[in-house]
């Protein structure tokens, strides 16, 4: 399976969990649960802040 960047559809993912992956594009971590798209960017002090869903088009 080829997992792209739900925001910027690119392939430069890493996986850094079970079902959790990271675009070293966009700086962001992301998970798939259930064709639910979580999306979270990565704090400075390295810990994950919960974003919109991007279908939502609220990106906070
Ligand atoms: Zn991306």
């Amino acid at each position: 399976m080829t997992v792209k960047c739900p925001v910027c559809r690119g392939l430069q993912i890493g996986k850094v969990g079970t079902d959790q992956y990271y675009c070293w594009n966009c700086f962001l971590e992301f998970n798939f649960n259930q064709g639910h798209t979580n999306i979270f960017s990565v704090a400075e002090d390295g810990s994950l802040v919960a974003m919109e869903d991007a279908a939502a088009g609220q990106i906070l």
